[in-house]
C-alpha cells in the first residue's frame, strides 16, 4: 500500500496494526483483491468497510468511524462479530449469504437497536453487501457502503409529530373560533378580504359567501353604513376602535330586505413581522335583542308615566262635583237641590267605580284571572243594554245612532254584561270620536258559524299605522287624545281580551284619517249550550236570588267607618235580616261571642284589631268554624285576597261594595 494509503487515522491504523497476528497474516502477503479494496475503502470519504474472510476481519474508513461510536478503535483489524454482536442477528445473517451465494444484499432505512455508546440506541442505516472476489475466483470476502439515516429519520419524525400538533391545534382553535359566543372574523388589506369568519359571523350575514371576498362585494349592502371608512381609519391609524350598540342594517335573507341589527364590536388592526398593518380582527356580540328590549322598556315606561298622569287627571275629574254636590247637599234647605246634588254625586261615584273596575278587568284579563258567568240570552237584550249606557254620549254630541238586528231573535250563550259592555265601549268609542252630529251604526249579522256585531262612526277615523296599536294598554293616538272626554286608553285593550274569552276576537277597520271607522266583535256560533252554569267556580259566589226574607240571617258588622256602618246596616236590615254593629275589632269580637251570627262582614283596617285577626280568632272557637265571614276592603289586589282567605274569610268584597255582590254571599251555603 502507498503512503496516500495512509492518510488519516483509518490509515494510520492499518499501518500500525500487527496482521501477522491475525488471521488476515501479514500486509505483504495480502492477497490482490483484498489490497485493492482496502485501499477503496481508506481512500473514499463515503462511509465504508471491508470484511476479510471467513472470521470477517474489519478494516473501515474515517467516514465510518462516526457510527462505530465507542466501539472504535477496537473495532478496526477485528472479527466482525466481536465489535456487533449486538446486532449480528441481522448483519451476521447478511454477512453470511453473501459469502455463501456471492448475491449482494440492499438495505434501505433499516432500523438497528444497537449499543454503540453504552446504551440501546435506536439507528437507522442503508448499506448494501457486495461480495468481493478472491485472487482464485473464490469469495474471499465483502465490501459495504452503508449511510447512518438515525438523524434524517428522527428529524422527519420531529416533523410529522410538529406537523401533527400544528394540525390539532389549529383544529383546536378553529373549533374554538367556530363556537365562540360572538361574531369573529379576520379581514385581510386594505380591500378587507374576508380571510376568516366564524359561525357567529356567517349567522349575522345570512350564511352568505364571504371568505376570499372584499368586504363589500361580500355584503354590498354595508356601502353608505360607514363601516368601510371606520375599517380604513382603524387600518390607516393602527388605532383599535370599539363599538357600543351601533345599527347596521344587514340582509337576513337572499332577496329580502335589509334588516336593522345592533352590534357591540371590536375592530383590532393585525400587524405583520415588522410592525405594518396588514388587516384588521373583528369581534363582537349581535345585541339587537337587549337593544330592543331597553327601547321596549323605555317606551313602556312612558306609556307607564303618560297612564298615571291620565289616571291622577281620571280620578280628581269627578272629585270636584262631588265636593260641591255634597256642600250643596247640606247647605241647601230646597229638598229638590238637595236630591240633584246627590243625583250628581251618586253619578259621578258610578263614573269612578267603572274607572276602577276596567283597570281591575284588564288586570284579571291579563293574569287569566277575569272569569265569565254564561247565560242563555236573546241578542237583544243584551244590545239594548249596551245602547242605554251609551246613550247619554250620543246623545250629548248629536249624534244619530242606527241599531240592526236580524229580524229573528238569535240565542247567545255569553255574559251578558261583558259583551254589553264591550259594545258599550265601542259606542262610547264612536262617539268620543266622531265631530257632533255625526253618525253611528249598530249592527248584527250571521256569517257562518258567527255572529258579527260591528260598530261603524263617519268620524276622525284611522291611520294605518294606528288600526293595530289602538288595542295595546293606554294606547291612545295623540290627535284623540286631545278631543276625547275622558278615558285611560284601555277601553279597547278590555274589550278585545273579553271577546277573546268569549272564544271570539275584535278588529278595527278604518280608512284613514277623517273617514271613519269601523269594529267588528265576532263571537262563535253556536254558542256553547252551557245556559245555567255558573261560570265562577263552585262556593266563590252564590246566584244573587238567594239572599231574600226567606232565609233571614243574623248579621254582625264591623266598620270603624260609622256612616258606612249605619247605611250598611240599614240596606241589610231593608232586606229583612237581624243586622247589629260594631265599631272596632275588639268590640267586634267580643259582639261576636255573645251573638253567634251566622255572617261576619269584616272591614280589615281598624283599630284595636284588624279584621284579619278578629277573623283568625273567630275562626279559632267551635261556633266560629260554622260562621261565614266577609271581608271589606279598599284594596282587591290577588294578594290582599290571599291574605283575607289565609285569615280564615270566606269571601273578599273590595269597596265600594256592590249590594247586589254582597246579598248574594248571604244565601245559604250551595
Ligand atoms: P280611550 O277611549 O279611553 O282613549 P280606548 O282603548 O277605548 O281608550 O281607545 C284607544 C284609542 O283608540 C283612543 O284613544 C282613540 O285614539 C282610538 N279610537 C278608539 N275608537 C275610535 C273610533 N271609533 N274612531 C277613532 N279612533 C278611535
Amino acid at each position: 500500500m502507498g503512503s496516500s494509503n495512509a492518510a488519516g487515522e483509518a490509515g494510520r491504523l492499518l499501518l500500525a496494526t500487527d496482521w501477522s497476528a491475525t488471521p488476515l497474516g501479514p500486509m505483504d502477503r495480502w492477497p490482490q483483491a483484498l489490497r485493492i479494496a482496502a485501499s477503496i475503502c481508506l481512500n473514499s470519504r463515503f462511509p465504508m468497510f471491508v470484511w476479510w474472510g471467513p472470521d470477517a476481519i474489519n478494516i473501515y474508513n474515517d467516514a465510518y468511524i462516526p457510527m462505530l461510536g465507542k466501539r472504535h478503535p477496537a473495532a478496526f483489524g477485528k472479527p466482525a462479530h466481536d465489535s456487533w454482536s449486538d446486532i449480528w442477528a441481522v448483519v451476521g445473517a447478511q454477512h453470511k449469504a453473501v459469502m455463501d451465494t456471492g448475491e449482494p444484499t440492499w438495505n434501505e432505512r433499516v432500523l438497528l437497536v444497537m449499543e454503540r455508546n453504552g446504551f440501546p440506541e435506536d439507528t437507522w442505516f442503508t448499506w448494501s453487501y457486495s461480495p468481493i472476489h478472491d485472487d482464485d475466483g473464490g469469495i474471499g470476502g465483502m465490501f459495504c457502503a452503508v449511510t447512518e439515516e438515525t438523524g434524517r429519520v428522527l428529524a422527519e419524525r420531529e416533523r410529522d409529530r410538529l406537523m401533527r400538533e400544528a394540525q390539532d391545534a389549529a383544529r383546536t382553535l378553529r373549533t374554538w373560533f367556530d363556537n365562540a359566543p360572538g361574531f369573529v372574523g379576520l379581514l385581510r388589506g386594505p380591500d378587507f378580504v374576508f380571510e376568516l369568519v366564524n359561525e357567529a359571523y356567517r349567522q349575522l350575514v345570512a350564511h352568505r359567501r364571504l371568505e376570499g371576498l372584499a368586504l363589500l362585494d361580500a355584503l354590498p349592502e354595508l356601502t353608505s353604513q360607514g363601516y368601510f371608512e371606520l375599517l380604513q381609519q382603524v387600518y390607516e391609524s393602527g388605532e383599535p376602535f370599539v363599538g357600543r350598540g351601533a345599527r347596521v342594517v344587514l340582509q337576513q335573507a337572499p332577496g329580502a330586505a335589509p334588516e336593522e341589527r345592533f352590534v357591540d364590536f371590536l375592530y383590532q388592526p393585525v400587524r405583520d413581522g415588522s410592525g405594518a398593518v396588514v388587516g384588521i380582527f373583528v369581534q363582537g356580540h349581535d345585541v339587537t335583542d337587549q337593544v330592543q328590549a331597553a327601547a321596549a322598556l323605555e317606551e313602556a315606561n312612558q306609556r307607564k308615566d303618560e297612564f298615571l298622569a291620565t289616571l291622577a287627571h281620571e280620578l280628581r275629574n269627578p272629585l270636584a262635583p262631588i265636593r260641591q254636590a255634597a256642600r250643596l247637599a247640606r247647605t241647601s234647605p230646597d229638598p229638590q237641590q238637595q236630591q240633584w246634588a246627590l243625583n250628581v254625586v251618586e253619578r259621578q261615584v258610578g263614573h269612578m267605580a267603572l274607572l276602577l273596575d276596567d283597570l281591575l278587568d284588564v288586570s284579571r284579563i291579563s293574569r287569566g284571572k277575569l272569569e265569565l258567568r254564561l247565560a242563555a240570552v236573546d241578542l237583544k237584550a243584551v244590545v239594548d243594554s249596551a245602547v242605554e249606557m251609551a246613550a247619554p254620549l250620543i246623545e250629548s254630541g248629536g249624534h244619530r245612532l242606527d241599531v240592526q238586528l236580524p229580524d229573528h231573535p238569535v240565542q247567545l250563550t255569553v255574559d251578558p254584561v261583558r259583551i254589553a259592555q264591550v259594545l258599550t265601549n265601542l259606542l262610547s268609542n264612536a262617539a268620543k270620536y266622531t265631530d257632533p252630529g255625526g253618525r253611528i251604526r249598530l249592527s248584527a249579522e250571521e256569517d257562518g258559524g258567527w255572529l258579527r256585531l260591528r260598530v261603524r262612526d263617519n268620524g276622525i277615523g284611522l291611520s294605518p299605522e294606528h288600526v293595530d296599536a289602538i288595542f295595546g294598554m293606554f294606547s291612545q293616538v295623540t290627535a284623540a287624545a286631545e278631543r276625547a272626554q275622558g278615558g285611560l286608553g284601555i277601553g279597547l285593550a278590555l274589550s278585545r281580551g273579553l271577546a277573546a274569552l268569549h272564544g271570539g276576537s275584535l278588529e278595527a277597520r278604518s280608512e284613514g284619517p277623517g273617514r271613519g271607522s269601523e269594529f267588528t266583535v265576532s263571537l262563535p256560533l253556536p254558542l256553547p249550550a252551557r245556559a245555567s252554569e255558573p261560570a265562577a267556580p263552585a262556593g266563590e259566589m252564590a246566584p244573587a236570588a238567594a239572599s231574600d226574607a226567606a232565609h233571614p240571617r243574623r248579621i254582625l258588622i264591623a266598620d270603624d267607618n260609622a256612616d258606612a256602618l249605619t247605611t250598611m246596616t240599614l240596606l241589610l236590615e231593608m232586606e229583612g235580616h237581624e243586622v247589629h254593629g260594631a265599631a272596632d275589632g275588639e268590640q267586634a269580637l267580643a259582639r261576636a261571642e255573645a251573638l253567634r251570627p251566622d255572617i261576619v262582614i269584616l272591614d280589615i283596617g281598624m283599630p284595636r284589631l284588624s279584621g284579619h285577626e278578629v277573623a283568625t280568632r273567630i275562626r279559632a272557637t267551635e261556633w266560629g268554624q260554622h260562621a261565614r265571614l266577609i271581608a271589606l276592603t279598599g284594596w282587591g289586589q290577588a294578594h290582599d285576597q290571599e291574605r283575607a282567605r289565609a285569615a280564615g274569610f270566606d269571601h273578599h268584597c273590595t269597596k265600594p261594595v256592590d249590594l247586589g255582590e254582597l246579598l248574594a254571599l248571604l244565601g245559604p251555603r250551595p
